[in-house]
């Protein structure tokens, strides 16, 4: 009687296929992980520092990789096994005890039809035993230990086989991937079926929960990237709709008039004529600022190919129809490096350029951004934050904008009716560019100044590195600088720069004895980074040792030699970066790679060398670095600075980005889950870039 009337009023509503878009009542985005069984408030703490804080942080931590299937073996036959193996069975018994240090092991006795019997242990997983009812059937793969079969992943009472295709995650000593593994099977039993899926029915992909479980533990590989496509179209429809969002603003930005006396000086500053390319986008530009639409411009061109000059040449339109201009760069060293570059130059045009960053900046520099005194202001992400005021800020130059978070980058345009123009060095060919950001107007310098001769670029076994330092003596005899890049260890900048200071001492006492020789690297307050570049500039110092920190921004055109220690430890697009340093003026500059000798190093590291010494193309070096990573994430990870995207994989999903801005179209302007998607990737990006 009651059950038919609880059918009539939908209480036993689950009996039926649920709706799509069907909303969970609680929103996994902001239910904390301790909610999880067996997760306490150190673990949480760990687990943060991975960036996950809520069940949704740890249902979309995706994994690197999968373990690759095992033979099975009877159970009778174990003890002949080496290494990990899957064994298939029906529970006999199982029980829980507490082990030392708050942990618990769950054993299970397990027997299979060749009546072989183990005792199989699980770690750390209390809340298994009741899933653990004698006859209840089982797959399990993991290898005999100290407490019988230590099981690494299993499948109990299902059909499916995951138990092969384990996944692995990106994982620290505190927290192993097979804890994690735990921790992520937890959350989609209680979660796993309660996401709103924002994708239309109509669309007939597999629904994202299904994604979700697969792309931790899939069947086979085939399985994992389907749904490893799934997500990554969610994320691109959801960038799209952003990028959307943007275009749909009706922020009204001044038009500016013609270029006029300003830039007429400027132009005659320049010691060079500008490039037919560097024409080219600022005639682009030009046509932008002269609407009351905001621009929203990508400046691409690789290293030295001469963008921070168009970039000044947007500020100062800004600045000629008295308005204010503003350059964002991700870190404090590369602002500073942009000040220093920009501020003799706007000093020459009577222009006041000022520098403001999280630890420089005072309440003086503030308050002329705020009454307009300061015409240019160059900073970080400071520059944004509420307790800065422009007087009247209408061209905004945000530089290595794929550093940022798609709400960061956006943030100058969104609110302030300011015309933006984004830069970049990272090589992305023009039809990606196009497809990723949507409507983004892209300008491109394709070619660098025509006076620029190619780096020469060798490679120099570790054994003959007094050769390489015998080459560069002799560029600074005849009155050039020089860089020496060191060894990338670690991931720690105090032992990074440690490292550094102590090869400085070494080489200062032996290889560059009698030499002025400086050094950069992250931990230097920014009064004395920023002493040291103006020596460097000011020729005060012959050599320059340094970290990773010059990577980009760094501008000395007498720089023409570099060296870089243990080179095989960079990445292409990295080693790319460091080596556009030199090569910035007329003369023939040379890059000399030391590496580990040949036989010692692995493949890819050597082909990662070679192409450097075949081309000084970005282009070029981001399609072979595309295919030596054979995940190729380039272009698709966090890791790789592209931090909206984590599913995505560019290249072979270029479909799939057809598909979003299809999807995206249709779903604009419409309510529903994806706005609330589009809210979190805002706030994602805007925690991670502003924390
Ligand atoms: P990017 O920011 O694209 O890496 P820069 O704007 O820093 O490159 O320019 C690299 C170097 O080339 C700088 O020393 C700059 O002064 C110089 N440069 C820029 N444009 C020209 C040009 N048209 N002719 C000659 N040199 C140029
Ligand atoms: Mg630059």
């Amino acid at each position: 009687m009651t059950r038919m009337h609880a059918g009539f009023t939908g209480v036993v509503q689950h009996e039926w296929p649920r709706p799509r878009g069907w909303a969970p009542p609680q929103r996994l985005d902001t239910l904390d992980v301790v909610t999880l069984p067996g997760v306490g408030a150190t673990l949480a703490k760990r687990l943060r520092t991975f960036g996950i804080q809520s069940v949704r942080d740890l249902l979309f931590h995706a994994p690197r990789r999968y373990e690759s299937a095992v033979d099975q073996v009877p159970i009778a036959k174990l003890g002949l096994a080496e290494g990990e193996v899957a064994i298939e069975g029906r529970i006999v018994s199982a029980r829980a005890r507490p082990l030392r240090g708050r942990r618990t092991l769950v054993t299970a006795i397990v027997r299979d039809e060749s009546g072989g019997q183990v005792s199989a242990s699980f770690f750390n997983q209390p809340w298994l035993v009741e899933k653990l009812v004698a006859g209840t059937s089982l797959r399990l793969r993991g290898k005999l230990g100290r407490y019988g079969f230590d099981v690494k992943s299993y499948d109990i009472g299902e059909a499916r086989r995951t138990a092969d295709y384990a996944p692995v995650y990106p994982a620290s000593e505190q927290i192993p991937s097979t804890r994690l593994r735990e921790l992520v099977r937890a959350a989609l039993a209680e979660h796993g079926r309660s996401f709103p899926d924002p994708l239309p029915a109509e669309l007939e992909l597999p629904l994202r929960r299904d994604a979700l479980a697969a792309i931790h533990f899939p069947v086979d590989d085939e399985q994992a990237e389907q749904a490893r496509r799934r997500l990554a179209l969610d994320e691109l429809v959801t960038l799209q709709l952003i990028v959307a969002r943007l275009r749909d603003t009706d922020a009204v930005a001044p038009s500016l008039a013609q270029p006029g006396e300003l830039i007429g000086r400027y132009r005659g500053v320049l010691p060079f004529q500008l490039t037919a390319h560097q024409e080219r986008a600022i005639t682009e530009i030009d046509l932008d600022l002269a609407q009351t639409t905001p621009m929203q411009r990508l400046l691409q061109g690789d290293v030295g190919s001469g963008k921070t000059v168009v970039a000044l040449y947007a500020l100062l339109r800004a600045v000629e129809s008295s308005r204010q201009g503003a350059l964002m760069a991700p870190t404090e060293t590369l602002a500073e490096q942009h000040f220093l570059t920009l501020e003799p130059l706007c000093a020459q045009l009577g222009v006041r350029c000022v520098l403001l960053t999280g630890s420089v900046g005072s309440k003086k520099i503030r308050d002329e951004i705020a009454n307009g005194v300061a015409q240019i202001a160059v900073g970080t992400h400071a520059l944004i934050q509420r307790d800065v005021e422009f007087a009247d800020l209408a061209v905004a130059v945000v530089d290595e904008q794929h550093r940022f978070g798609v709400e960061q980058r956006t943030a100058l345009a969104e609110n302030r009716s300011t015309h933006v123009l984004h830069m970049t060095a990272t090589p992305i060919p023009r039809t990606l560019a196009l497809t990723i950001y949507g409507d983004l107007a892209v300008s491109e310098i394709a070619k660098p100044p025509a006076n620029r001769k190619p780096i020469v670029t060798a490679r120099v076994g570790a054994e003959r590195s007094s050769e390489a330092y015998k080459r560069l003596r002799v560029h600074l005899d005849a009155g050039r600088q020089a860089y020496v890049v060191c060894p990338l260890i670690e991931l720690s900048e105090t032992r990074l720069a440690r490292a550094a200071e102590a090869e400085a001492e070494r080489l200062q006492r032996a290889e560059l004895r009698g030499y002025r020789v400086g050094l950069l690297h992250g931990k230097l307050k920014t009064a004395e980074r920023r002493e040291v570049m103006r020596q460097f500039k000011a020729h005060e110092l012959d050599v320059l040792v340094a970290t990773t920190v010059i990577e980009v921004g760094v501008d000395v055109p007498n720089a023409t030699i570099m060296i870089v220690q243990e080179a095989d430890r960079f990445g292409l697009a990295q080693l790319h970066q460091l080596r556009g340093r030199v090569g910035r003026g007329g003369d023939q500059s040379y890059c000399l790679l030391i590496s580990r000798p040949l036989a010692e190093l692995t493949e890819t590291a050597e082909r990662r060398l070679q192409a450097l010494v075949d081309t000084t193309d970005g282009f070029e070096l981001a399609e072979i670095d595309l295919d030596l990573r054979r995940e190729g994430q380039l272009l698709g990870t966090r890791q790789s600075g592209w931090s909206d995207l984590q599913f995505t994989k560019l290249r072979p999903d270029r479909d799939l980005i057809e598909r979003a801005r299809e999807i995206a179209g249709d779903l604009r302007g419409e309510d529903g889950p994806w706005q609330d998607e589009a809210d979190r990737m805002s706030a994602d990006a805007d925690h991670r870039g502003l924390a």
